[in-house]
């Protein structure tokens, strides 16, 4: 839905007005990308409480002005043309965590690194199991994400979301029917934004938890691009099958659209150098895609999700 200019920048005003969050208008969200690719949102907005969370949806809520979360931005990629109406990301009082026991609730911000790290720390197990995925805890649970050791969803008892609307429930594990890079919240137009998690862990040694982490880093170190921008893997696997390995298989490492490759290293991964655009990602993404059917039979699904305003759309 093409939202009016008027319309827009009116709700703006009525954010700036109502909520202590900063609001920018025209924001360059490259930055917030681990591709480093996208255009503009017309709003955007550093949330840092519950309550500005809750006026903020309720007010775009009313008005007909669409909000997309974004979380630590390593799985998205954002339309060139940039993202109409409300960009939110959390910030403040999300991006705390408390450990009690062995249970841990943590803000949708929180980085997933970060608390694996404490969680580890503390001596309790389970979070390592998505050691590497560099999203938050609410884009982990929104894509539970995984590795071939566990998905978030392993670990996670229940969620605090706001609704669209500005009303806060709970949702449990089983809510979510949460499965391999997938969660009901996927299906949801438009999605509750995930507040917190919680999640219950198990008490192990702590070195033994570090010991674990350590060698699955250097796992990665060695089978993933890590120093180049990226998405992590753009399609997800079908079936029992590795994308990666279906890509590999038809000769496609190194192909490239303008600034944007297939990884030498790591054939789902796709990398970008200076000049790169997201129009080039999604080129090349169909190329794969397309070259992996008429070879394979089997079409690829991307799990990078796209966001924004495209022209095909
Ligand atoms: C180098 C690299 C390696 C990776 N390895 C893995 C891996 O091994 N396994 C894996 O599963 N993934 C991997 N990923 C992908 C990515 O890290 C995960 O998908 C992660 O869960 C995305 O979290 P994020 O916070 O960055 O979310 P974003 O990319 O910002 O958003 C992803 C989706 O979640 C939604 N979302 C974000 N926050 C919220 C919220 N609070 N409430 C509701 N919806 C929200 C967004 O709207 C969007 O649709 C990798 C990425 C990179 C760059």
């Amino acid at each position: 839905m093409i939202q009016s200019t008027d319309l827009i920048t009116e709700t703006a005003q009525i954010l700036k007005d109502r909520l202590e969050s900063p609001v920018s208008l025209r924001e360059p969200l490259a930055k917030y990308t681990t591709f480093g690719l996208g255009g503009c949102a017309d709003v955007f907005v550093n949330v840092g409480t519950l309550v500005d969370l809750r006026t903020l949806l309720a007010v775009a809520f009313s008005a007909g002005v669409p909000v997309t979360v974004l979380g630590d931005g390593s799985n998205v990629l954002i339309s060139d043309l940039g993202v109409r109406g409300i960009v939110i990301k959390l910030a403040g009082e999300f991006n705390t965590f408390t450990i009690d026991g062995r249970e841990v609730e943590a803000g949708g911000s929180v980085g997933m690194s970060r608390l694996i790290a404490e969680t580890a720390r503390a001596g309790l197990a389970g979070l390592e199991n998505v050691y590497g995925v560099p999203g938050s805890v609410g884009g982990c649970v929104y894509m539970n994400a995984g590795t071939r050791y566990g998905w978030t969803s392993d670990t996670l008892v229940d969620v605090l979301v706001v609704q669209p609307d500005g009303k806060e429930s709970l949702m449990s594990r089983d809510d979510l029917e949460m499965s391999y890079r997938h969660s009901r919240l996927q299906q949801m137009n438009p999605a509750p934004v995930v507040a917190r998690a919680r999640f219950r862990l198990e008490s192990e040694d702590s070195s033994a938890i570090r010991s674990r982490i350590a060698e699955r880093a250097k796992a990665r170190q060695a089978s993933q691009p890590l120093n180049h921008r990226s998405c992590g893997c753009m399609f997800t696997n079908p079936g029992s099958d590795s994308a990666g390995r279906l890509i590999d298989e038809c000769g496609l490492k190194g192909l490239s659209e303008g600034s944007v490759s297939v990884s030498g290293k790591h054939a789902n991964f796709f990398v970008t150098d200076e000049g790169a655009t997201a129009a080039d990602v999604r080129k090349l993404a169909e190329r794969v895609r397309n070259r992996v059917r008429e070879r394979t039979g089997i079409t690829l699904d991307l799990e990078v999700r796209l966001l924004g305003e495209w022209p095909d759309e």
